[in-house]
């Protein structure tokens, strides 16, 4: 399983349709500062539902949708949709290519589809939560984390190897029995 393209298409800056092809192994996009490359990523999080305007960057969910410059009005909408090489099976349904789509309108909700089916968010959820990708899955690592992580004292670090582990939880339950 790997991610085969993603498509922006008044989506931040991405104001016509752009495409980006990509191939197994690593990808790299480089650019000048403001060019549109955490936009990028954004966009990856949002078509697999993320749901804070904040993690995306934003004030606001429909911040996301291209606003406008000097030279092109704002459109009315946001589409990003990603495609997903399945040929292995890592994703629980019965197609070798799986294409997400989200899209969003200034005034109303989300849509999703796949496969070019509408469905609910909880769908693409599903689809997602056993392949290690997704949005509750810690993969995106923020412009920002990585310095945050390096410089964090050694407890710090600790929080964040047993908050991606999931066993701060239990061990925050665990102190507070012994208090007890
Ligand atoms: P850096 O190297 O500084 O991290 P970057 O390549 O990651 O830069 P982005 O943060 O992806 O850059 O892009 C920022 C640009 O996207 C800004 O110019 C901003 O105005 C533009 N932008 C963000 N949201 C929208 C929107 N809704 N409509 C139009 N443009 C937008
Ligand atoms: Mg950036």
């Amino acid at each position: 399983m790997y991610l085969k393209s993603l498509t922006l298409k008044g989506f931040k800056s991405f104001a016509s349709s752009t495409t980006l092809q990509l191939e197994p192994g690593i990808t790299c996009i480089v650019g000048p500062n403001g060019s549109g490359k955490s936009n990028v990523v954004d966009a990856l999080a949002w078509v697999m539902g993320e749901a804070s305007a904040k993690s995306l960057r934003g004030g606001k969910m429909d911040d996301v949708i291209f606003a406008g410059t000097s030279g092109r009005p704002p459109l009315g909408r946001a589409e990003v949709a990603l495609t997903i090489d399945n040929s292995d099976g890592a994703l629980p349904i019965e197609y070798a290519e799986v294409t997400i789509t989200r899209t969003m309108f200034r005034n109303g909700g989300s849509e999703y589809a796949i496969n070019g089916q509408t469905c609910r968010l909880l769908d693409v959820q599903e689809l997602l939560s056993d392949s290690g990708i997704g949005r509750e899955m810690h993969v995106i690592v923020g412009q920002g984390q990585l310095d945050q992580i390096l410089h964090a004292t050694p407890e710090d670090r600790r929080g964040f190897i047993e908050e991606a582990a999931g066993v701060l939880k239990h061990r925050k339950r665990k102190e507070k029995a012994l208090r007890k």
